[in-house]
């Protein structure tokens, strides 16, 4: 014995009564429960399950039994005792679900009548509504005509009305879809003069209550095209979250809604030009801190030895290693430097006339900061350790000086 499904001839009940039949639990310890009728829609074609209660207990899914087609309400509970129930639906979410599924139809047949475009697939759920063409092939104006007869559809609140018929007959209708063959009859849902379907789910009664139809995204997937959109209240709450954007967004750019895209498009550009500018500030500065520092530098016998510590605010790592570069390239110089803040870091380097194994110096240096990633070659060595300030990386620095001193004397 499975349950009749009343949601078939009306979307509309939100409260009734029925009895248990079955009682079910899973392997997790779920209780569901068959009743002799309902009003619940199941996950199937597409459209997501209802929630709501059963004795004030919410009904957490509704699935079908594949067996025996039986309809098995899960619940958050693992104990109902009465075998009399009450039912109740959460109508915002199922009207939802017949808006979006009944916008299906309207905007399917839409594409066929516009563009000979054939839906061959639908997917609803709570964020997402869209459905798949058989063809990557739309001009911009073809989506457009269609999105535009499916809101006249709407605005013409033409009846919705529910048909049951046999297979045989179902065959010699014109239906916009044949679902899979089976026995018995046939549930057709008819938009009068616009659309015949085969169709399980729940739909509202007229085309106005869909209110309106909006195409959010194409998407081109080889040879399908793929459509998001929105219909009634969802095209509602997308529009005042886009609408509010708009407005949060000339109001930052302090521009009207039709300057909006040049003035982003202006402002990147503005922004690519400052970059660039800055870059090469950056460089010239960076060859006038190398002469600096030069001018700075300790002369042991032919070599000049640089030491200084950055911090993080002043240059970044990849301007260091340019400045270190700088130095080796200047004569003779061994040129030790640090950089301190959220992350430390040092770079050893020499030019190739220079004495001294920067690889073996940084490894001493490094000690100091608590760390031992870093190596590298006899002329050029860096290496990292966690955040720290400017004294801790001197005295890291102070350490290789010393050692460098020590062998080069
Ligand atoms: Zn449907």
């Amino acid at each position: 014995m499975t349950s009749k499904r009343l949601y078939y001839q009306n979307a509309y009940t939100t409260h009734f009564e029925a009895n248990i039949i079955e009682r079910v639990r899973n392997n997790n310890g779920q209780t569901a429960v068959v009743l002799d009728q309902t009003y619940f829609y199941p996950t199937s074609g597409g459209q997501p399950f209802d929630t709501g209660t059963i004795n004030n207990i919410p009904v957490t899914d509704v699935t079908i039994r594949e067996k025996d087609e039986a309809l098995l309400h899960w619940l958050d509970t693992t104990s109902l005792w009465d075998d009399k129930i009450a039912g109740q639906l959460n109508w915002p979410r199922r009207f939802d679900h017949m808006q979006q599924h009944t916008g299906q139809h309207i905007l399917s047949q839409a594409f066929i009548q516009i563009a000979q475009a054939e839906t061959i697939g639908f997917h609803l759920s709570d964020n997402s509504l869209t459905i798949d063409l058989n063809t990557s092939q739309l001009s911009p104006s073809q989506v457009e005509a269609a999105e535009f007869l499916a809101n006249q559809i709407i605005w013409q609140n033409r009846p919705i009305h529910i048909r049951s018929v046999t297979l045989e007959q179902a065959q010699k209708l014109a239906l916009r879809k044949l679902p899979p063959v089976r026995q018995g009859t046939l549930r057709l849902i008819e938009i009068e003069k616009f659309d015949l379907t085969a169709c399980g789910g729940t739909h509202v009664s007229q085309t106005g209550a869909v209110g309106i139809i909006k195409i959010v995204k194409l998407e081109r997937q080889n040879n399908q095209l793929r459509v998001e959109f929105a219909c009634g209240q969802r095209a509602l709450h997308d529009y005042r979250l886009k609408n509010s954007l708009v407005n949060q967004l000339t109001a930052e750019l302090t521009t009207g809604t039709d300057d909006l895209l040049p003035s982003v498009l202006r402002t990147r550009e503005e922004l690519k030009d400052a970059r660039r500018r800055l870059k090469k500030q950056q460089e010239q500065l960076l060859y006038f801190e190398a002469d600096t520092l030069l001018k700075k530098g300790k002369m042991v016998g032919n070599t000049a030895v640089i030491t200084r510590v950055f911090t993080t605010e002043e240059i970044d790592p990849g301007q260091l290693r340019v400045l270190g570069s700088h130095l080796s390239q200047s004569g003779q110089v061994i040129a030790l430097l640090g950089l301190a803040g959220q992350k430390s870091q040092l770079l050893f380097c020499r030019s190739q006339d220079a004495p001294g194994e920067m690889n073996q110096l940084i490894k001493s240096a490094l000690q100091v900061l608590g760390s031992a990633a870093g190596g590298g070659s006899a002329m050029m060595a860096q290496g990292g350790g966690p955040g720290t300030d400017k004294e801790r990386v001197q005295q890291a620095i102070d350490k290789a000086e010393r050692l460098l001193l020590g062998q080069i004397r």
